[in-house]
């Protein structure tokens, strides 16, 4: 089953994920239906706080990007990026290494905005993956771009947060709207007893 896609507007967007301490069947249920609905939405990856529960728990697969190259080096060994997906990383620690570098960026939670973000171009990951097997690895571009996106989205941060001055001037009033759209959409559903 698809989950619905939190906007931009909704409380849980901004709250950071509490850890998790040991994997269950139910967060193994909720892990398949993250990516059902990140393929379904057609994204890179998708975070917990996207599908409104706030856990140090995000989903990525990078592949169908094709254009966009990721770099992955696992215990000082290159691999295949694409033979690293689908990706679960469970309570990520996330180390920069590599220079800032402006790259595009789009969220599943703000639909149609793209911003280029700077953020640096290669990081070192730990963290957990579904089989509760700790990882560790190093990765750089698309792939590090994406982890780092949604690693934000743990700590309740947003990528409209990592905009420069201006671009936050020139996405403003289309932030505004997604944001009262969003509040809209929330007051309806509770006038009609749905939440
Ligand atoms: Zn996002």
């Amino acid at each position: 089953m698809s989950l619905s896609v939190v906007k931009y507007g909704e409380l849980v967007l901004r709250q950071k994920g509490a850890r998790i301490e040991r994997m269950t069947p139910d967060l193994k249920k909720f892990i398949d239906q993250m990516f059902e609905t990140m393929y379904h939405a057609r994204g890179l990856g998708l975070a917990a706080q996207q599908v409104g529960r706030a856990l140090q728990l995000t989903v990525l697969d990078i592949r169908e990007a094709t254009g966009r190259p990721s770099t992955l080096e696992i215990e000082g060994k290159t691999v295949d990026a694409a033979d690293f997906m689908p990706l679960v990383l469970i309570n990520p620690e996330i180390k920069p290494l590599g220079e800032p570098v402006p790259g595009p960026e789009g969220c599943l939670s703000f639909p149609e905005i793209y911003c280029d973000i700077t953020r640096p171009e290669s990081i070192e990951v730990k963290a957990r993956n579904e089989k509760w097997e700790q990882l560790s690895f190093r990765c750089g571009g698309l792939l590090a771009r994406a982890i780092q996106h949604e690693y934000d989205h743990l700590q309740g941060i947003l990528f409209i947060d990592r905009m420069t001055r201006e671009q936050k001037a020139e996405f403003k009033p289309e932030l505004e709207a997604l944001q009262a759209e969003t509040k809209a959409a929330l007051a309806a559903k509770k006038r009609n007893g749905l939440q």
